[in-house]
């Protein structure tokens, strides 16, 4: 396996006459922890949707842990996205009249599981994300950072390939938000590749890979190579302990 959890072959997405992506490639190796940066209407939250197989391309080629999506029906897109993909959106997106376990409950809903299973996974990934005593919770008795991190329990309760975040700290004050951004990188430390949207200049500075999108292309990619090669240092460590 070359550790590509995702690869995208110059991918187009029109709307219309409206040409959101046109001829994006990239590849994202396992472990990974790659921001996104670009004007707005540079085409990064339909790259993600993209990635994230909540929309189609127009032409081109995804690949998302070695599948193919265009082979792929819309049931098997909704199980590669519930085994693979983990999403994570600058407004949270809970449910507002649902508790803290009951929100990220959702995030394993089509696993199969026996509701108090759930629970114990979603309960688990609330510790994880430091909100062990948020459990029973509802939204509008936490914190923007804490909605987030709900959010993010959500997103990794059932062990994603990948995290996809658009805009996560965009919502948030300057110390939420750094809160947000050093549990993604204890995420990533565990071994989940991020994949993270941003307007702050300063965090994409901070992380060892940073794609530029502009007019819908990728305009530069830093670290590609680096980060490539230090994720795979990264597991092969982990591999052997
Ligand atoms: P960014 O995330 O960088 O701000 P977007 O991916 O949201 O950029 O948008 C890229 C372009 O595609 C913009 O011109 C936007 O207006 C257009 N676009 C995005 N989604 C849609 C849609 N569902 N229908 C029509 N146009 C869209």
């Amino acid at each position: 396996m070359s550790g590509a959890v995702l690869a995208l072959r110059d991918v187009v997405k029109t709307y219309g006459d409206v040409h959101a992506l046109r001829g994006v490639s990239l590849e994202v190796v396992a472990g990974e922890f790659v921001a996104v940066v670009g004007p707005s209407g540079s085409g990064k939250s339909t790259m993600l949707n993209i990635v994230g197989t909540l929309d189609r391309p127009t032409s081109g080629t995804v690949t998302i842990a070695g599948n193919d999506v265009a082979t792929m029906s819309d049931d098997e897109l909704s199980r590669l996205r519930a085994d693979h993909i983990g999403f994570v959106f600058q407004h949270f997106h809970l449910q507002t009249g649902a508790t803290a376990a009951e929100n990220v409950a959702d995030g394993v809903l089509y696993a199969g599981l026996p509701r108090r299973e759930r629970h114990r996974l979603a309960v688990d990934a609330l510790g994880r994300v430091g909100l062990g005593h948020r459990v029973d919770h509802r939204p509008h008795q936490l914190s923007g950072g804490e909605k987030q991190r709900v959010a993010i329990a959500r997103a990794i309760v059932g062990g994603p390939t990948i995290l996809l975040a658009d805009e996560p700290t965009g919502a948030l004050d300057t110390a939420s938000g750094a809160a947000v951004l050093a549990l993604l990188r204890e995420l990533n430390d565990g071994g989940t590749t991020v994949l993270v949207i941003t307007h702050d200049l300063e965090l994409a500075a901070s992380l060892p890979r940073q794609v530029r999108m502009r007019d819908g292309l990728v305009s530069q990619d830093d670290g590609a190579g680096a980060a490539a090669g230090a994720a795979a240092l990264a597991a092969a460590i982990r591999d052997h302990r």
